[in-house]
């Protein structure tokens, strides 16, 4: 089995087997990261890589993953910006009862925005 010498930033380099690392690739921007909970401290290192390091540990045996960012970050955002007095007036909001039907009320009545 290969063994696979990586960079904690607390204990320097380290050996892994394979199966100690994951290779994780963003679908939505391609990035490439790497990442291992370190043998030496247990802390999980992660580190940015390129195609070649990639092709290098997926051939040695390291698992390949795909994650995407989330949806949220696609969204239109409307409106003005959350300010303090915003969740101040949330916070008296959902101290009271029922707060959650009127929450679901007040959505409900919004116009639809979405064209
Ligand atoms: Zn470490």
């Amino acid at each position: 089995m290969p063994i696979i010498r990586a960079t904690c930033q607390t204990c320097g380099d380290v050996e892994l087997a394979p199966r100690d690392l994951k290779v994780l690739v963003c679908s939505n921007t391609g990035g490439t990261t790497y990442t291992f909970l370190c043998p030496g401290c247990g802390l999980v290192v992660s580190k940015a890589t390129d195609r070649q390091v990639v092709e290098v540990l997926v051939s040695a045996g390291v698992k390949l993953s795909f994650w995407r960012l989330p949806a949220e970050l696609e969204e239109r955002v409307d409106g003005p910006p959350l300010v303090v007095d915003d969740l101040i007036s949330f916070h008296f909001e959902i101290a009271e009862p029922n707060w959650i039907d009127r929450l679901a009320s007040s959505v409900r009545n919004q116009p639809d925005t979405d064209g």
